[in-house]
């Protein structure tokens, strides 16, 4: 059985870069938290009760041993878990110890991340986190400025941010992850970004993941122009260069850190993972009937999970938590399916595309000159914003913020 992409293209080298043994990730989607932000197009609920949530962990167990069962080849072999939301960190270390207790005794866990909210987290609850296995907390902060969470809508202070890094810390860990919204519309933000994450840097933060706003349409700003382009392109600028200032390396064009975010290089580097519980997605492995992967959902799509807000799934009638739970798998990927994919992804990385890649997808030895006399990509080559090395073509940091407009071009060339 071939795992796509490392083993099929032969550039060991490249994930010795990323210095990581996990080849599979598991995610598992917590969809509890304790209200619904404005701007959020997660699958969530604010409503639920205890008797849901012990429910809920319940078919997580089941689903994740069907999905160990389904995948031998990975059995002792190195893995990275992700619990993310809606908000894992809502609850008590031992709701998560079974779920370890199982992983454990048929992978090596090489990252365990767990995703929290400044809001809810409580100072005790650290150190029971690490002891059950994480290793990795992401915080969902979204800005130090008041008057930005305010219109985020989110229920914590700056003080509790960093009251909770710090929590963190001082409980053993050291890959602590802070989530930042930037690009909000002029006036919002009082604090700048620059400033908040010298700020975060400075209270123990070792990294951030950056995202710009954007308005989704089931949401409840979806009518709203809290959104602004120009200014998430200018304080992109400014979160590059802050963050190489204090030394936070770019990993993808969102991510910024001093240490290692090896559950998401397995989805930045074309790996397969594991989504388990609603709302999540998996990439199941390869095989040699399906040689570029199977994509699932689980989960019906439904009113309840289109509705404005996303606030209407029901987990404590077993129809319902049964269709919540149900395996919704794809058409098999097609080889110009992994192909876009791949280069969707690997631009949005410091490493870029490989060459020795681009040569065995393309089927074509030339490929390199083809890219090279294509006017719009010499220009930009001439330029400084793709760059081009002997191993790797790549976008430059600056230019990554229009990452998603290069795709289209290199796939047409493929
Ligand atoms: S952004 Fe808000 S609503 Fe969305 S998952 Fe996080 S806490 Fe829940």
């Amino acid at each position: 059985m071939e795992k796509c992409f490392f083993k099929k293209m032969d550039t060991k080298k490249m994930i010795d870069i990323l210095s990581q043994k996990a080849t599979i990730g598991f995610y598992f989607h917590i969809p509890f938290c304790p209200h619904i932000c404005p701007y959020c197009d997660f699958i969530k609920t604010s409503k639920f009760t205890k008797k849901d949530i012990i429910e809920y962990f319940n078919e997580l167990k089941i689903q994740l041993k069907f999905f160990i069962d389904n995948i031998p080849e990975y059995h002792n072999k190195h893995i990275t878990v992700y619990f993310g939301g809606g908000t894992p960190g809502l609850f008590e270390a031992s709701y998560y110890k079974e779920l370890f207790d199982i992983l454990n005794s048929f992978f090596y866990i090489e990252e365990a991340t767990l995703e929290t909210n400044p809001l809810t987290n409580l100072e005790r609850r650290f150190e029971d986190y690490l002891n059950v296995g994480f290793n990795r907390i992401t915080l969902g902060a979204q800005s130090l400025c008041s008057n930005a969470l305010k219109i985020l809508g989110r229920k914590h202070t700056p003080e509790n941010i960093l009251n909770n890094i710090k929590w963190a810390k001082n409980a053993g860990f050291k890959n602590i992850q802070v989530d930042l919204i930037y690009g909000l519309k002029n006036g919002v933000r009082t604090i700048s970004v620059k400033d908040e994450i010298e700020s975060l840097y400075e209270a123990g933060s070792s990294g951030i993941s950056a995202y710009a706003l954007t308005i989704e349409k089931r949401t409840l700003f979806a009518k709203t122009d809290f959104a602004n382009d120009d200014i998430a392109v200018q304080e992109y600028y400014e979160i590059l260069s802050k963050c190489k200032s204090i030394g936070f390396q770019q990993h993808e064009t969102s991510n910024f850190s001093s240490l290692d975010t090896k559950h998401n290089n397995i989805y930045w580097y074309g790996m397969p993972y594991i989504g388990i519980g609603t709302g999540s997605h998996g990439l199941l492995p390869s095989t040699k009937e399906y040689p570029y992967g199977i994509r699932y959902k689980i989960g019906e799509e439904s009113e309840a999970s289109y509705a404005p807000g996303n606030d209407k799934l029901i987990f404590s009638d077993k129809n319902e938590r049964m269709k919540n739970f149900s395996i919704h798998y794809e058409t098999p990927r097609s080889k110009q399916d992994y192909i876009s994919e791949m280069i969707f992804t690997l631009l949005r990385t410091p490493n870029g595309i490989p060459l020795d890649w681009l040569k065995l997808y393309s089927g074509n030895n030339d490929i390199l000159n083809i890219l090279l006399n294509n006017s719009k990509i010499n220009r930009a080559i001439h330029e400084g914003k793709i760059l081009f090395s002997e191993r790797s073509i790549s976008l430059s940091p600056e230019e990554k913020i229009r990452g998603d407009s290069w795709v289209a071009d290199f796939i047409s060339l493929i």
